[in-house]
């Protein structure tokens, strides 16, 4: 347990702007413990605050309702490997990338890979139903899990899903439910993954653009021709500058955009498929297309892309990231009006996101020590927020709503929508003990509200 309060300081937040201090954190190494910590937290009436590695964008691990952070730093142990089925089941702290690492020698690996894969943790990946770049064509977290074991609010091991060997267990789809939970529901002690085989070829191109529409109206132009590919990025010349700036060069200096497109599959496919992508971008606006030649080209590549958010430091101290989603068809008429809110606010605003999955994430870059900016900042990323979800879209794509949107909640769902959330939330944690102040919980107990 940490209870100096100089050691809390690392608690207190994730990577959104609010913070809070909790009481103290507990660092539990097994199910049993966790499940001690939730029955002498209930017996306390102490709130609990689920955190893996706190690479959260939306304030979901900040504990503002005091109380215990029980954190899974030390819970990070795959327990095993099943390559003849194709599964893993890990503790909740174990790192996203280390699970492709240790299944590796076995031809498997993890998909979904946030770009923070080598810092966040399987518990907050779960929790907040984590995408990443290659989710457009595999699914994102949710589509690869089994099975889960969680912790209830009173203490209560429960089992949910096929765990630990058996095909799919009969009742309600409870790991569908808990995963995108945001902690809010239970506390994820295992997981079991499913694990993919590595396709046979890839192929990665690099489509060099005029302007962020361009790449835009090409990205429509893809989908809207059948292929998905494995992956469709889009990065603007605002956040090429960044990464250049950070020895990421072979991301070329005058463009307005790119789009990173990884295709895969059989030799033949991923060829094929390589060619028709590469026309289909020329004749939509691609000044001209670039075939990664290496595998070392490649990974340069996506470490680029992956690196860009802390690339981002080489133009402003600050940044707050947007998760907004729209349908694709409307991506160049969502991306032309987060230029203008850009212009009329006077704000610096990057772009590099999930184009094909319609998820952007325009990233406000600014500096935190000027007067009043945060507060500018944060109402137009609430303007760009609206305007996604006017083109038809919504809150959040991977992010999750957190501290940060819950104030925009009725934007996309109706008081009897939000109720039946709520009631849901009690079926599982009757007393709002778990991550309370998060959405659905309602508000704080006064007993809980004790440690600040
Ligand atoms: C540079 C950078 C890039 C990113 N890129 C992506 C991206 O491409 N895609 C994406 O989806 N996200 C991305 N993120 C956001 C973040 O990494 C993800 O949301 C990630 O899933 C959070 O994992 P974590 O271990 O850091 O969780 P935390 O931030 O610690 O917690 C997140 C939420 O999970 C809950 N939680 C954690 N562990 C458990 C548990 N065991 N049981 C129950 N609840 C739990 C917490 O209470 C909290 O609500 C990025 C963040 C950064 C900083």
């Amino acid at each position: 347990m940490i209870s100096r309060p100089g050691a809390l300081a690392t608690y207190e937040n994730d990577g959104f702007l609010a913070k809070a201090r909790p009481l103290a954190v507990c660092l539990p190494t097994s199910t049993a413990q966790v499940a001690n910590v939730l029955r002498l937290a209930a017996a306390h009436e102490l709130p609990v605050t689920p955190r893996g590695a706190g690479t959260g964008l939306s304030g979901g691990a900040t504990p503002v309702g005091g109380g215990l952070v029980v954190a899974t730093s030390r819970m990070n142990r795959i327990l095993e490997i099943d390559p003849e089925n194709h599964r893993a089941v890990v503790q909740p702290g174990v790192v996203n990338l280390e699970v492709s690492k240790a299944t590796e020698p076995h031809g498997l690996y993890f998909v979904p890979d946030p770009s923070s894969q080598s810092a966040s943790t399987i518990g907050g990946n779960v929790a907040e139903n984590a995408g990443g770049p290659h989710c457009l064509a595999y699914g994102v977290t949710t589509n690869h899990i089994l099975a889960m074991e969680v912790v209830l609010a009173d203490g209560t091991v429960t089992m949910l899903g096929a765990f630990p060997g058996g095909a799919d267990a009969p009742g309600y789809d409870l790991p569908g439910l808990v995963t995108g939970s945001e902690g809010n529901l239970a506390f994820v002690t295992a997981v079991t993954v499913r694990l993919l085989t590595r396709a046979e070829a890839v192929r990665t191109l690099l489509a060099l653009f005029s302007s962020v529409q361009a790449a835009g109206v090409a990205t429509t132009a893809v989908i809207a021709a059948g292929v998905v590919p494995a992956a469709l990025e889009l990065i603007d010349g605002t956040a090429i500058g960044a990464l250049r700036q950070s020895g990421f060069t072979d991301y070329p200096a005058g463009v307005e955009a790119v789009l990173l497109v990884e295709v895969e599959g059989l030799e033949e496919h991923a060829a094929g498929e390589a060619t028709q992508v590469r026309s289909i971008l020329l004749e939509h606006g691609a000044q001209e297309v670039r075939l990664a030649a290496t595998a070392t080209e490649r990974a340069r590549l996506w470490a680029g892309r992956k690196s860009a958010l802390g690339a981002f430091g080489r133009l402003a101290p600050n940044y707050y990231i947007q998760d907004g989603v729209v349908p694709r068809s409307r991506l160049v008429e969502v991306l032309t009006q987060v230029q203008e809110i850009a212009r009329r606010e006077q704000l610096l605003i990057a772009n590099v996101f999930h184009a094909g999955d319609g998820n952007l994430h325009p990233t406000i870059l600014y500096d935190a020590r000027r007067p009043r900016l945060t507060e500018r900042v944060i109402e137009a990323g609430a303007e760009i927020l609206r305007c996604c979800v006017e083109a038809g879209g919504t809150l959040s794509g991977e992010h999750g709503v957190g501290l940060e949107k819950q104030a925009y909640l009725d934007w996309v769902l109706s008081p009897a929508d939000q109720a039946a959330q709520r009631t849901l939330k009690r079926v599982f944690d009757p007393a709002l003990r778990l991550n309370p102040g998060k959405p659905f919980s309602g508000p704080l107990p006064a007993r809980m509200n004790r440690a600040q």
